[in-house]
């Protein structure tokens, strides 16, 4: 990428490269229009596992010729009918028009809706709402739990997961991150059934069993998020509050207490105002496919972390960060994911830098550069998975291409444009002003770079007349791990035992009396996992040290455990999301089809726990380990 770049802009202020904007995930003409609103009326039924409902959309034409409507959706999602209201001539009451539509198929994650529009309802510039009525059942955005799968094992559980392309199987959409609009949803749920929404208000309605969502600020599809269950709340701070299962709602409360309120306090001091009201969250049961979701307004995380306090923490932290980078704004396509991930990551580190010091920071920040360079042995150096700005052929999933470079490598690029400019406080209130420009929009990583000189004009004059670039193509373009990381010496006096103990383990004859004086009682959960993680890169131990039960379903399956891997999952499998059953079938039965280089955490994770849904030991652990790759 240049230093200086597109700086033409042409209809809306949007600049020329958001005009080309191409989304190969999206089949939808989301250029031809502008959505203001739009509202899901839906009945949730848990003994067929089906939503019913519609949804009305408004829309704007914004090129002339349009003549038909486009969206994404999935063959999961049974449209029944759509129609538009048109206004009755001379005042007349408006006329309703049933349009008609066809299914076109797309990729293996969605289709594509086509939606003919007569001439009475497109006048260029003048709104329309378009109705659509459907049903959807099991799509990949809609998780339906049997009671068996929470964590109560009283009553069924759904919740929705839009990350990265889903949501065209919740919704009919154009499912882009270029495109924000508000939102507001009615609910009807049986008896019992509390609803929570990614949404700034909501209202319920006892009589009537109706539950009612507002979101007043501008999301993309995929931030819509819907769970409903047996759910109560506890309040832990101005405006925030904690959702879970009766049953793990006291231990939530106790770990999070008003730590909630003091980061977003920080997050504040740092990056400005928290634009989004509310900051609550919710816990779900152990079946939940990643670790944590940044909805706005309400996160959606994992219960099993509350096994580990540090875990929670960073994550949380990841999550409000996530409330300035990545919400407020985002990335316009899934091929620049760092602009959220990597932004995100930094946030979170500058939060925990602040809350609980450098060397915390560090070490945290060391065994996560640590599993980025794994991953690098794993891929090679010329993987093309190892760029910040992924190339996306069409059909391939956004979702399957999301990996620790995402977060890591990004994290190192914003590193490095804060050390170009010198000063941290002052990188501090560049990405201020960057939430202040770009608030409620999506951009690109020109836009980024762009505003990031124009703030800094000295590195742009300095960089013209050295002439040498700074290297922000080699950063966004070029494979291979990042070009320069930041210095974690800081986390010396955590990081130093670690490295002392591996040292002590990796000799050529290591010494027990010696290893067993070292005293581990003041050890951190994440100084534990660096140390492990290390022990585990001298691969292969020395016999007597190797444990052969490492708890990865991939690699019982390399050797002679694989019949010890089949009994577990026949053990466990009633407990398992059907997703991950399939996915738990596929590296059993079929394992040499499965390829574990560009797989998401979820597919290398163990299985759920055959004993209690909150062992350490089992399903918590190795998603512990992969926290936030995919949050
Ligand atoms: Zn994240």
């Amino acid at each position: 990428m240049e230093v200086g770049g597109l700086k033409s802009s042409c209809e809306g202020g949007r600049s020329l490269a958001h005009c080309r904007l191409v989304d190969v995930a999206s089949a939808s003409n989301f250029h031809s229009f502008k959505l203001r609103h739009f509202h899901l009326d839906l009945h949730l039924n848990f003994a067929v596992k089906r939503i019913t409902g519609w949804q009305v959309l408004e829309l704007t034409p914004v090129q002339p010729g349009v003549q038909s409507l486009i969206l994404d959706t999935h063959p999961s999602l049974l449209v029944h009918s759509v129609d538009c209201k048109v206004p009755g001539a001379s005042g007349a009451p408006d006329v309703v028009l049933s349009l008609t539509y066809r299914i076109e198929p797309f990729t293996d994650y969605g289709s594509s809706l086509n939606i003919s529009l007569p001439a009475a309802v497109i006048r260029p510039h003048r709104a329309f709402r378009v109705t659509i009525r459907y049903t959807t059942t099991d799509g990949p955005a809609i998780w339906w739990l049997d009671a068996e799968l929470t964590c109560g094992q009283t009553r069924p559980l759904v919740f929705t997961q839009g990350h990265s392309v889903c949501n065209r199987s919740f919704f009919p959409c154009f499912d882009t991150p270029a495109v924000k609009s508000t939102y507001s949803a009615t609910v009807r749920v049986p008896e019992g059934v509390t609803v929570l929404m990614s949404a700034s208000r909501s209202a319920y309605s006892k009589q009537d069993r109706v539950f009612q969502f507002s979101m007043e600020y501008p999301v993309p599809a995929y931030l819509v998020a819907l769970v409903a269950g047996d759910l109560q709340h506890a309040d832990i701070g101005p405006r925030s509050r904690v959702w879970a299962e009766p049953c793990i709602l006291t231990c939530a409360v106790s770990k999070l207490g008003g730590n909630v309120e003091r980061w977003l306090n920080v997050a504040e001091g740092l990056f400005g105002p928290y634009v989004w009201g509310r900051y609550d969250i919710v816990f779900l049961p152990p079946s939940f496919p990643i670790v944590a979701m940044e909805n706005p307004c309400l996160t959606f995380i994992i219960s099993s972390i509350l096994e580990s306090q540090e875990f929670l923490l960073i994550d949380v932290i990841h999550e409000i960060a996530h409330g300035w980078f990545g919400n407020a704004v985002t990335n316009a396509t899934w091929e620049e994911m760092w602009l959220s991930e990597g932004l995100a990551t930094y946030a979170q580190r500058r939060i925990t830098t602040e809350a609980y010091g450098d060397a915390f920071t560090c070490l945290e920040t060391m065994f996560r550069l640590d599993a980025l360079h794994r991953q690098m042995r794993l891929l090679g150096d010329n993987n093309p998975v190892s760029k910040l700005q992924a190339k996306f052929e069409p059909g391939v999933n956004p979702s399957s291409l999301m990996n620790l470079f995402t977060y890591e490598k990004g994290f190192c690029f914003v590193s490095y444009l804060s050390q170009l400019c010198g000063d941290i406080e002052r990188f501090d209130s560049f990405l201020r002003a960057y939430i202040e420009k770009f608030r409620f929009s999506s951009v690109i990583a020109q836009d980024l770079l762009d505003f990031f000189l124009g703030f800094f004009p000295e590195l742009k004059e300095s960089c013209v007349a050295q002439r040498e670039g700074l290297e922000f193509e080699r950063w966004l373009n070029g494979c291979g791990p990042p070009l320069c990381e930041p210095d974690l010496s800081a986390g010396k006096a955590l990081t130093g035992p670690v490295q002392h103990l591996c040292d002590l383990w990796g000799m050529d004859a290591p010494e027990p009396q010696v290893i067993s004086t070292f005293d581990l009682s003041s050890w951190s959960t994440f100084q534990t996992v660096l140390f492990l993680d290390r022990l585990l890169d001298r691969s292969p131990l020395p016999q007597g040290i190797k444990n052969p039960f490492l708890p990865l379903y991939e690699d019982l399956c390399g050797g002679v455990m694989k019949c010890f891997a089949v009994e577990v999952f026949y053990q466990t499998q009633a407990r398992l999301h059907p997703n991950l059953r399939r996915t738990l079938q596929q590296i059993l039965f079929q394992s040499s089809a499965f390829n574990t280089s560009t797989a998401p955490s979820l597919l290398t994770s163990p299985p759920s726990a055959p004993s209690s849904p909150t062992d350490p030991t089992a399903n918590g652990t190795i998603a512990l380990r992969d926290v936030n790759v995919s949050a």
